[in-house]
Order: C-alpha cells, then sequence, then structure tokens
C-alpha cells in the first residue's frame, strides 16, 4: 500500500482527493461485510451510500409488508459464529425492520458506521490508466481517490421511474415501494390503487387490503405464488438452529441457490408418479421457496417436467380462491411455474375473496396514462383512487451500476457498453474496467438466482483475496482479458439456453425494461458450480487476467 500511495501522490487529481485504497459502493448485506473484511486487511476502506442509515435494500424497501422469502437462518452472515450468537431471529421469515435492525447491529458491532459516508451518492468513476486508480466524484462534491472500486450497490435497488404519463398531475399520494416514507401512511379510509402483483405488489396488496376502504390491483401478469409458512422462533429452535451453524452455511455455499435446500430428490423424470406427488405435496407444505429451487431441477430445463408442475401448483392455488372468475384472474396459464421469481404470499389469494377488493386486468387493457384522479385505462375507464402504489419493480443488476458514470481504460463507458449488450467476466469484472469489482452483478448467480448473502458473502471474500494477492505481489492493476471475457458470456449463454428462465419475460432476462439488452442476468450453472470456478481462478492465480 506504501508503494501504492506513493504512485498517487504523483498525480495531480490526487492531490485534491481524498485518497483510500478502496471505494465500496454501497452501505447493505455485501457493503458492510465488503468493508468489515478489506478493514480486517488492513486497508483504507470509505463505502458511500445514498441512504441516511446503513442496511441497503433492507433500509429502502420499507412498504407495508416487506418480509424476506428465505428463512433468516440462510439470510445473514457467516463470517463469524459469535455474531451468529449474538443474534436472535424472531421468525423463520421476519419482517423488513428486523432484517434491517440485524444489518444496523452488525454495523455497530464492527464498528463500521465510521467508515461509511451515508446521504452520498456516487456520481461517477473515473479510471486514471497512467496511475491505475480511480477517481470517484460524489454529489457531495468530493473527488476520492482509490486504486479499487467495488460495487455492492445491489441487484434490486434501482426502482423502474416513469413508467406512466401524467404520474405528476395526480393530486392524490403517490409511491412508489422502494422509496417508501420512514413515517406510517394512513389508508383509512382511502380508495387505494396497487400496479404491480410481483413479490412486492402481492406483500402490500395482503397487507392493506384489510386497512383500505377499496382497493384496486392493476396486473398485466398473474404471480405462481406459494403460501408462506412462517414461524415464531422459540429459544429451543433457535439453539438448534445455532448448532448447526456450520452445516447450514456448507449447505448454502453447496446448493444451487444459495439455501440449506437443494435437488436432492433425484430426477423427476425417473421417479413414480407418487413419489413425485409426495415431494411435492410436503415441498408445498413447507411453504417456503424449497418447492421452486430444492424440489426438481428439471423444473427449470425441461418444458414437460415444468409443465407438470405448474399444473400442480394451479390447483393448489385455484383450492384456495374457488371462485371460477378469480381463479381465472389470479391463476396463471401463460408461463411455466419457476420462469420468473416465485413468491410467497400471506393469505394474498383470500384478499380478493373480499368485497373490496378487485383485480384490475391492464394485460387486456394497459395503463394508458395517470390523471389527476387516478388510472385511465385504454378501454377508456377511470378508477378513482386517493393513494396510487407503484410495485413496479427495478433496473436490475445493471441498474445501479449504469446510474454511475463509469468510465475505464480509453474513456470506455460501462453505462454505454451495456446499452448494446450486458458481459462480464466471472460476473465479478469487466474487460476494460481494471481494479473494479462487482457483486451481485450481471452473468453471476447473485443477480437474481441466489439467496443473497451466500453470493455476496462468496463474491467478496473473492474480491477481498483477489486484493491482497495484487498487494502482495505489489501489482498495479488487473482486468480480464477481451478472450476471457467472450469465453464466460459463451459458458454464460449456453446454461441459459438450456434454461426455461430465458424464455419467459421478466426482470431475470432484463424483460421488464424497455430497450434493454436481453440476456439472462444472472448464471444458472448453480451457486456451487460458480463457487468453483470462481475458486480455480484465484488458485491458478488468476492467471488469465491480464495483472500490471
Ligand atoms: P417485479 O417482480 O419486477 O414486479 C413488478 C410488477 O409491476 C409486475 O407485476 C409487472 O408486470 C408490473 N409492471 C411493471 N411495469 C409495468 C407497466 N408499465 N405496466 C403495468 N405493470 C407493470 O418487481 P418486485 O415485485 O419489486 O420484485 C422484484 C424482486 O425483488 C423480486 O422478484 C424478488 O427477487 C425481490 N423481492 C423479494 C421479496 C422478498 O424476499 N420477500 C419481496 C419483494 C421483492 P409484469 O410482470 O407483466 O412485467
Amino acid at each position: 500500500m506504501d508503494n501504492t500511495n506513493a504512485r498517487c501522490a504523483s498525480s495531480k487529481a490526487a492531490l485534491d482527493a481524498q485518497v483510500y485504497d478502496a471505494v465500496i459502493i454501497g452501505a447493505g448485506i455485501g457493503g458492510l461485510y465488503q468493508l468489515y473484511k478489506l478493514r480486517e486487511a488492513g486497508f483504507k476502506v470509505i463505502a458511500i451510500d445514498a441512504g441516511t442509515s446503513v442496511g441497503g435494500t433492507w433500509y429502502w424497501n420499507r412498504y407495508p409488508g416487506a418480509r424476506v422469502d428465505s428463512p433468516s437462518h440462510v439470510y445473514q452472515y457467516w463470517f463469524s459464529e459469535e455474531l451468529n450468537n449474538a443474534w436472535n431471529w424472531s421468525e423463520r421469515f421476519p419482517a423488513q425492520p428486523e432484517t434491517e435492525l440485524y444489518l444496523n447491529f452488525v454495523a455497530d458491532r464492527y464498528d463500521l458506521r465510521k467508515d461509511i459516508q451515508l446521504s452520498t451518492r456516487v456520481l461517477s468513476c473515473v479510471f486514471d490508466e497512467s496511475i491505475s486508480r480511480w477517481q470517484v466524484r460524489t454529489d457531495r462534491g468530493a473527488i476520492i481517490d482509490a486504486k479499487y472500486v467495488i460495487s455492492c450497490a445491489g441487484t434490486l435497488s434501482t426502482p423502474l421511474k416513469d413508467l406512466f404519463e401524467g404520474e405528476k398531475s395526480f393530486i392524490g399520494e403517490i409511491y412508489h415501494t422502494s422509496r417508501w416514507p420512514k413515517q406510517p401512511v394512513d389508508f383509512k379510509g382511502k380508495r387505494v390503487g396497487v400496479v404491480g402483483t410481483g413479490a412486492t405488489g402481492i406483500q402490500v396488496v395482503q397487507t392493506i387490503a384489510p386497512q383500505v376502504a377499496a382497493l384496486k390491483v392493476f396486473q398485466r401478469t398473474a404471480p405462481y405464488t406459494i403460501p408462506m409458512k412462517n414461524q415464531t422462533y422459540t429459544d429451543a429452535d433457535r439453539a438448534q438452529l445455532k448448532a448447526r451453524f456450520h452445516e447450514i452455511k456448507a449447505l448454502a455455499r453447496n446448493s444451487f441457490v444459495g439455501f440449506d435446500f437443494d435437488f436432492t430428490y433425484g430426477s423427476y423424470l425417473e421417479a413414480t408418479p407418487q413419489d413425485r406427488l409426495k415431494v411435492l405435496e410436503m415441498l408445498w407444505d413447507d411453504g417456503s421457496l424449497a418447492l421452486w429451487a430444492g424440489s426438481y431441477g428439471e423444473i427449470f430445463t425441461d418444458e414437460a417436467v415444468n409443465k407438470e408442475v405448474s399444473e400442480f401448483v394451479r390447483r393448489k392455488m385455484s383450492d384456495r380462491i374457488k371462485d371460477l372468475e378469480l381463479i381465472k384472474k389470479l391463476v396463471p396459464t401463460d408461463y411455466g411455474f419457476g420462469t420468473r421469481r416465485v413468491p410467497l404470499d400471506t393469505r394474498y389469494l383470500e384478499a380478493f375473496l373480499l368485497p373490496h377488493v378487485e383485480i384490475i386486468d391492464i394485460k387486456s387493457a394497459p395503463i394508458e396514462r395517470i390523471v389527476p384522479t387516478g388510472i385511465q385505462t385504454v378501454d377508456g375507464k377511470i378508477h378513482e383512487l386517493d393513494v396510487l402504489i407503484l410495485a413496479t419493480g427495478f433496473d436490475a443488476s445493471t441498474g445501479a451500476l449504469t446510474q454511475i458514470d463509469i468510465r475505464g481504460r480509453d474513456n470506455q463507458s460501462l453505462r454505454e457498453e451495456w446499452s448494446h449488450d450486458i458481459k462480464t467476466t466471472l460476473g465479478l469484472m469487466v474487460h476494460k474496467f481494471p481494479n473494479l469489482f462487482m457483486t451481485a452483478a450481471p452473468l453471476s448467480p447473485g443477480a437474481a438466482l441466489c439467496n443473497a448473502p451466500t453470493c455476496l458473502q462468496h463474491q467478496v471474500e473473492w474480491i477481498t483475496d483477489c486484493i491482497l494477492f495484487l498487494e502482495e505481489k505489489q501489482r498495479h492493476s488487473i482486468e480480464p482479458t477481451q478472450i476471457q471475457q467472450d469465453q464466460w458470456v459463451e459458458h454464460h449463454d449456453e446454461l441459459a439456453a438450456s434454461s426455461l428462465l430465458s424464455k419467459t419475460r421478466s426482470w431475470y432476462t432484463g424483460g421488464n425494461v424497455a430497450g434493454k439488452p436481453k440476456r439472462l442476468l444472472a448464471y444458472a450453472g448453480g451457486v456451487n458450480v460458480y463457487r468453483e470456478r470462481c475458486e480455480a481462478v484465484a488458485a491458478q492465480a488468476y492467471a488469465d487476467f491480464q495483472i500490471k
């Protein structure tokens, strides 16, 4: 690091800048851990976050009903058993405030806040090739000079905005779920509209339905949904989970999607119909995502298998509501189960049995515009509303990075590059962008197909080891070569082509953002396989990378 500092002293820009070894963008699950790891290793690091506190996703997404779909015993850090023993989850699937509290607890326990700059946005990162350092500019006017930039800016952190004409003309209250105010919103006696029925929309709907005077849910695509079986933990439950800390950690790291379950029931095609049904029923009753990502792997690759499992889920959903008209509207038939993110719900479908809750089909009659009194659909109807909630999702995986002006070698713009084609190497780095590391980036499982903390922790550890390697060898920069990147993209695309996820329109493929280049964002080879590939690269001393 002394060597590095000597080099940067020669930079004119650096004279006025704050000088660090690394800048971390984001102080959520990934950013906090990256800060901890690099600081432990002796680096001078700063994390920058736009929020007024830490927590990332769990800071921003404070909408009514926000709750994690991963069980708390896998949605957490693994780096310290002591930390695990010091924290007590109250439920299997905790609500947003608890996960936010956990991340604040971690920040305090490791005294991370002193190296976090809050209420600050990174505007640009420009690589100065002559000195192999990044100049990071923030909206506070500061320029930070750092050897490494690490994005922990999140995969679902850039909300889609300005989707509808006339939004500003609405005279009622309007909220985007991921920018929910900290003070409570009073729904009593109000006519409320919710646009969007993804994992977020359904949590909002099921939560506010009993509180509002009238609720209209504007749906373009019906979700497959599994009833969540939440459970309040007793001391005995917690003790039992804590005793399994190492076992659960190993299971999560070695599974396909980073949970403590996996495709352990063998092949669907080779199982008897009775055995298949037994497994599906058992996993349905588990009330978790295990039915989706811990039953039969063929759900993701074999259309015939997917069709049968989709039929099973449709029957289960229909049994919950019984009403034929509602079944037609709420039970999906136009795509296969699990080819979009499957949410867990708590009496979401049943909410539509309430007389004041209505589903509005905006596939056949799309939203034309927002008018001062509500939503106008193309059939000319005006749906009058007092409150409008937009649960319309995110520019996933790329959005957090493309909103920053990132310039690599030869002034190459990442935003421009990704506006043509979204490519990375190992989902961790990009050719022409030396010393820029990314977590949950495109072409890694963490972009979409992973229990977030499992993949974030793995990538943070890989990045930290890589930086330690470079410093130990007194090297200035690391960058994937064009050939290496092409090979990773080709490998990724081969896996994507065999996955049914690629064939359905969703945020998984960028299909929710107009003009976004289409590619399955997440690596579909499995968290376990991905980790092994990353480990092999490190074991070979990053031989395929260009290291200077
Ligand atoms: P999403 O899954 O992308 O859903 C957005 C919804 O808005 C969809 O129903 C979409 O319809 C609709 N929409 C978007 N643009 C529209 C338009 N122009 N007109 C009409 N409808 C429009 O977003 P999300 O629900 O925020 O969830 C994103 C991800 O966040 C989830 O998949 C999950 O990974 C994560 N999440 C997790 C949890 C949890 O763990 N409990 C909770 C919330 C979110 P189409 O489907 O037709 O595009």
